[in-house]
């Protein structure tokens, strides 16, 4: 089965060719509206409709004043500002803000609510349900195939959230029928086009959707949480929508999932870091190998200074750039302060082992919790979560002193943020994990999400809609003061914010280890069981098939903004299986590393270098992908225009498998034993493999003079 082709040629000369041409006319029909040097039609979204003061009021304007811009953006992206008066309600303002630039087709925008100097008005839910469109876009010219595009549905099989594609058919149109994106493609006679919203949360838990109507329109709207009932608006507190993003390309569905892909990696956010493919350590596995197989029954046991310092050694053997320290660092939360009891010395001998080894620090952190006993929370009372009047009950949080759960909704976000810059300059850290972000629980008329004039629920759905945009505010912060800082969130459990909002900021940490036994109804009993709750943990075929199923979002999304670790253990074919995934784009690599024989470190030394020439090509290329995720062959082709690029196929029992690539290839630059590479007539290979049993077969593709060459067989 073929899931995708795109022709990285095609697609890039059409990517760079083709930019967005955002027009903000203000209209009440034609509000704003996005076209493309290329392609003769246009999207354009009607004028978004608030509910103020309980009447429908159309946000049109009779004329729109450039107040701000065009500001050239740290990645090639125009900003600029439109400002105007509501013709039906004139002591409103509007303004749009737009991000447009010449390398991408793809647009950001967002609309600001204000009210006129002095005066004030109120948004209303007189129906008790959020009452905003963002606008409404007519779509019959795209009438070959319309689809929803969710980022947010989890699998319960591979515990990880992957993407699914819906037909939205025209008896959908017909029925009035609402979905929730929050990326809708659709595609016409000779172009595409898109909208999507920045937001997420674990389908179906739906905060704005896409309704459709039998006139062929979609609305884009808000469902709940968008803004508490009653929110007063004035000149100083303005309503901010979230980001929108809209493209139209010349070609189909793949044009477009392939030009969106190139926004993603590098138009989307100023915060580059994010985007970098880094290899990278994180020491949870060995942490929990040690409790579970070798019984020490302790999460903690092997975090001290020496057993660090010695997998710092192995790790740059290895060919990772990122080491990072999981919980047992701190001394408690909300400081989050170095525990001198596992190292004596603070981190700054680990800072500088690493800086001998030209390798950067990674640290855990959960931003909803305090101690209770910390400055932080001396200074945060306030912002302590709440539901249904009871405060959050102290607990610990990996053997610390007590934490309450404590909101980012509130003016705490700032201070957790100064504090992680503060740590980052200390300790030269520029990689935040930040785990354990449930995406509800707080429901507190005290904070920034609705106060005591609405009800508990409405409370609670802005806490929910707003934690990702706060979380946002928090890494933008970071990322203004340490360039390059990467803020990473873990979303390997369920009911987290899934979607476009954060990677619009960071990325995603996407997946651990797959299911826990009681999710797939095989008995565990969690108090008395003394063996790993979960399944996949060995090294072998089965954990990485497992593992990959985020590679699912590299159709649209970058496959290096969903972080997972890979196993380096022994024996060969199961580190050819780990290793070929994390190239990939997972990127990760975790484990007892001192399990790992020197051959397999040699291996990975190896086969990370030449990656490492070529890894900015690997990242950039749009996905070929023949066979599901743990078919056998599994193969992927990841090769960029100038022929530099990675190869990899998957096999899961012993046989003779031929692929020809479609893209012509640079020379070999490393490969795994048991493939034999030609080159055809017209410059793609032609790749052999052999396998004996289930193994990888790896060819990283690449011209460069002064590296190591294999010879081509
Ligand atoms: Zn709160």
């Amino acid at each position: 089965m073929k899931t995708w082709a795109l022709s990285a040629f095609f697609v890039s000369a059409l990517a760079l060719a083709a930019h967005a041409d955002v027009a903000v006319s203000g209209g009440r029909t034609d509000f704003l509206a996005v076209s493309h040097s290329a392609a003769a039609q246009k999207l354009t979204l009607t004028a978004p409709v608030f509910e103020i003061d309980g009447c429908a009021v159309t946000a049109s304007v009779d004329r729109l004043d450039r107040v701000k811009g065009p500001t050239r953006l740290g990645n090639g992206v125009d900003e600029s500002v439109w400002a105007g008066v509501l013709k039906d309600f004139p002591s409103a303002r509007i303004a749009v803000t737009v991000r447009e630039s010449p390398l991408t087709p793809v647009a950001r925008f967002k609309y600001e609510l204000s009210a006129a100097p002095g005066s004030s008005f109120r948004l209303t839910k007189k129906s008790g349900r959020d009452a905003i469109v963002y606008g409404t876009c007519g779509v019959s010219r795209w009438a070959k195939a319309r689809t929803e595009v969710r980022f947010g549905e989890y699998d319960s099989l591979s515990h990880a959230y992957r993407p699914s594609e819906h037909d939205m058919p025209q008896r959908a149109f017909e029925n009035s029928i609402a979905f929730q994106g929050p990326l809708l493609s659709f595609v016409g006679e000779d172009s595409a086009a898109l909208l999507a919203y920045e937001h997420g949360s674990q389908a179906p838990d739906t905060y704005l959707e896409f309704a459709c109507a039998q006139d062929e329109t979609v609305a884009l709207r808000a469902v709940k949480g968008n803004y508490p009932a009653n929110r007063v608006v004035t000149e100083e507190n303005p309503f901010e929508s979230v980001w929108f993003q809209a493209a139209v390309v010349k070609g189909g569905a793949d044009e477009l999932a392939a030009a969106y892909r190139d926004f993603q990696l590098k138009r989307c956010t100023v915060n580059v870091g994010s985007r970098k493919p880094y290899v990278f350590y994180n020491t949870w596995a060995s942490q929990e190998r040690d409790k579970w197989w070798d019984k020490s029954g302790d999460f903690m046991r092997l975090m001290n200074e020496k057993r660090i310092l010695e997998d710092v050694d192995i790790a740059h053997e290895l060919g990772v750039d990122v080491f990072v320290v999981d919980v047992s660092w701190f001394k408690q939360t909300g400081d989050w302060i170095v525990d001198e009891k596992r190292f004596p010395h603070g981190l700054g001998v680990v800072r500088e082992r690493l800086r001998k080894h030209g390798m950067k620090m990674g640290l855990w952190f959960n931003p909803t919790e305090a101690a209770k006993n910390s400055a932080m929370m001396a200074r945060n009372r306030r912002s302590v979560m709440s539901f249904r009047g009871e405060e959050s009950r102290e607990h610990s949080v990996w053997s610390t002193p007590g934490s309450q759960n404590i909101c980012v909704v509130s003016p705490y976000w700032k201070d957790f943020a100064d504090r992680l810059i503060e740590i980052a300059r200390e300790l030269d850290v520029t990689y935040f994990k930040w785990d354990g972000i449930s995406q509800f629980g707080c429901d507190s008329p005290d904070h920034d999400h609705g106060d005591a004039t609405t009800t508990s629920a409405d409370r609670h759905d802005c806490y929910s809609f707003e934690q990702v945009r706060y979380l946002c505010k928090i890494v933008d912060r970071i990322c203004d003061a340490i360039p390059g800082a990467i803020v990473d969130f873990d979303v390997t459990e369920g009911g987290r914010c899934v979607g476009l909002a954060f990677l619009s900021s960071g990325k995603y940490f996407a997946t651990n280890n797959g299911p826990y036994y009681p999710h797939i109804d095989v008995p565990y009993d969690w108090d008395t069981s003394d063996t790993w709750s979960n399944v996949f943990v060995y090294p072998g075929p089965a954990r990485a098939w497992i593992c990959r199923a985020s590679l699912d979002y590299d159709r649209w999304i970058p496959s290096v903004l969903f972080l997972c670790h890979f196993l380096p253990d022994a024996p060969r074919e199961s580190e050819l299986i780990n290793l070929g995934s994390l190239m990939l784009g997972p990127n990760g690599i975790w484990g007892n590393l001192q399990c790992v024989p020197p051959e397999g470190r040699r291996l990975f030394g190896e086969a990370l270098a030449a990656y490492k020439h070529v890894r900015d090509d690997i990242t950039a290329a749009s996905p070929v992908r023949i066979g599901r995720i743990g078919s056998s062959p599994e193969i992927h082709e990841k090769i960029a225009p100038n022929g530099n690029g990675l190869f990899v196929m998957f096999a899961n029992e012993g046989g003779d498998h031929v692929y020809v690539t479609e893209h012509s290839v640079a020379p070999v630059l490393w490969k795994s034993d048991g493939v034999a590479v030609e080159k055809d007539a017209k410059g793609r290979a032609v790749l052999r493999c052999h396998f004996e049993k289930a193994s990888a077969a790896i060819v990283v593709f690449g011209d460069f003079g002064n590296t190591r060459k294999v010879p081509e067989s």
